[in-house]
């Protein structure tokens, strides 16, 4: 690709692509579910249902945020004092402690590492969970060095036989040495599953878009399909590995298998978000639940798309009675201004030499930090009131897309989610009447197209999820209103017209 002066150089084939789904408006301003970019001399609004693909669970320039962060910074708040005190970020962990253990009931403390962005906290939980690994590898590695250094002495004071035994001792180490080099650590993973875009976060990510190019780089994940009964044991027998011990037994030495600590952590969202809006099924969520007691490892919970509020509790996890080892904040944690990340370590796992080994320049900042204890006060407030509105809007969302999937039962497949992380399936019709609708449905961009329809023709801006193109997303703010509800369910009922109704002309991007 080449590039003149005049040219995009900000990523332009993305660009493109907006322009192609009739996306690529600039917006200019945002204002609670509101965002309004320029026509002319005008500003124009469009009710925004993406809601930062879940960071405006307060809307869009909250205005006691604003205010706060505009004082923050008239008061020269450091924003880099790397390497000094930190009582602000202190408060978050403080606060969020407090809110998990109401939730949750545990009395156990998390200790909590800063970040920038979701992919970023994810990656920090990946390292932390392969430093336990780590550590068990090497307690291990050393346990068995012992008994084979102890059977060698056996050899050599001519308590057992040699000849054999030096061929065994020496098969083995053989055996030992492949299966410690050649083993990398495995994550296990919901099927749909989506945990960030970055070296290590990506191969967590299901979609092989984002993945599969980069699959050498870094960590290794096996997806596990989440309906059906077995298949976290059957993914663990099949990949679990063994190292050979010796043991002295009178004037021999036999050899004991035991477990290769390969598995390193579950990682799970509650809810699957750019994987379509999927709750977790609970037999599934119990079964990871054992199987990763079984191997000792961490449970991650991804909370940075479905946590903060949005489905009525802090924590989506709640409603499924999933405890986290490990819990992944972002998005909503920075009130939409501030771009803030947390992983939380729940203490009796925790290591603290982790310090020592992962930070960033940008993290834990005073300005993150402090707006994002003001958004916990603002989620806190009046008992948690934010909280049991997300779960009436929530409500009031979700039945109004059941109503169409009622009226149009041929063109909506399903509807699902929970509170405000709600998702809309449109049924896949590869042998459309039209031959614009057969190339809607095989463009790859189904969901783009409607969004795009949605935008042009209704000032309403939805998406479909990441890596499930049929499926729109809908995560407005907690003060999303009736008459918004009822101006996307109009909005929708048009589109389903259209794809039910008509050659879906309308629906076809613009030039
Ligand atoms: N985990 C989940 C569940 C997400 O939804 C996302 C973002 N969509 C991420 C991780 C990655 O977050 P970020 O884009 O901030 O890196």
């Amino acid at each position: 690709m080449t590039a003149t002066a005049t040219e995009e150089l900000a990523e332009p084939y993305l660009r493109g692509v907006l322009a192609s789904a009739g996306l690529d408006v600039e917006y200019v301003r945002g204002d609670g579910d509101t965002l309004y970019y320029r026509r002319g001399t005008e500003d124009v609004p469009v009710l925004d249902f993406v809601g930062g693909y879940g960071s405006t669970l307060l809307g869009h320039s909250h205005p006691e945020l604003i205010a706060y962060a505009r004082e923050l910074l008239a008061a020269q708040t450091p924003i880099h004092a790397q390497f000094s005190r930190h009582p602000y970020a202190n408060e978050v962990a403080a606060k969020l402690n407090r809110i998990i253990k109401r939730e949750t009931g545990s009395d156990e403390s998390y200790f909590a590492i800063f970040a920038n962005s979701g992919a970023e906290a994810i990656e920090a939980a990946m390292k932390h969970a392969e430093f336990e690994r780590y550590i068990r590898v090497e307690t291990l590695r050393a346990e068995i060095g012992a008994s084979i250094e102890a059977a060698r002495t056996a050899v050599a004071d001519g308590t057992v036989a040699a000849g054999e035994a030096d061929a065994l001792l020496a098969d083995v180490t053989a055996h030992n040495d492949a299966v410690f080099a050649g083993t990398p650590p495995l994550f296990l993973t919901p099927v749909g599953s989506f945990h960030g875009k970055l070296a290590g976060s990506t191969q967590l990510t299901h979609n092989p878009v984002y993945r599969a190019v980069f699959s050498a780089l870094a960590a290794q994940a096996r997806f596990v399909p989440v309906d059906e009964p077995g298949a976290v044991d059957d993914v663990v027998r099949s990949e679990r590995r063994w190292l050979h011990d010796v043991a002295i037994d009178g004037d021999r030495i036999t050899v004991v298998q035991r477990p290769f600590p390969r598995f390193c952590a579950v990682v799970l969202e509650p809810i699957l978000g750019e994987g379509g809006i999927h709750e977790m099924p609970e037999p599934f969520v119990r079964d990871l639940q054992r199987v990763a007691a079984e191997l000792e490892i961490p449970v991650v919970v991804d909370e940075i798309q479905s946590g903060m509020g949005r489905t009525g509790a802090f924590l989506a996890s709640t409603h499924l009675g999933l405890r986290g080892d490990y819990y992944a904040l972002a998005k909503s944690l920075g009130g939409g201004i501030a771009k803030v990340a947390v992983m939380l370590v729940r203490a009796s796992r925790y290591k603290s030499d982790f310090e020592m080994m992962h930070s960033s320049t940008f993290a834990k900042d005073s300005f993150s930090c402090l707006i994002a204890a003001k958004v916990l006060d603002l989620l806190e407030a009046d008992d948690g009131e934010v909280y049991r509105t997300a779960e009436s809007r929530g409500a009031e969302l979700l039945t109004a897309l059941q109503g169409l999937m009622k009226e149009f039962p041929d063109v909506v497949k399903d509807v699902r989610g929970r509170g405000l992380m709600a998702g809309l399936e449109f049924v896949e019709q590869s042998d459309a009447r039209s031959g614009t609708l057969r190339e809607l449905h095989g463009s790859g961009f189904f969901g783009y197209y409607v969004s795009g329809f949605l935008l042009r023709e209704h000032g309403i801006r939805t998406f479909p999820t990441s890596s499930a193109v049929y499926t729109l997303r809908f995560e407005p703010s907690a003060n999303i209103g009736t008459a918004e509800i009822g101006k996307l369910t109009e909005a929708l009922r048009d589109v389903c017209s259209q794809i039910r109704d008509t050659d879906g002309e309308r629906l076809a991007p613009i030039g």
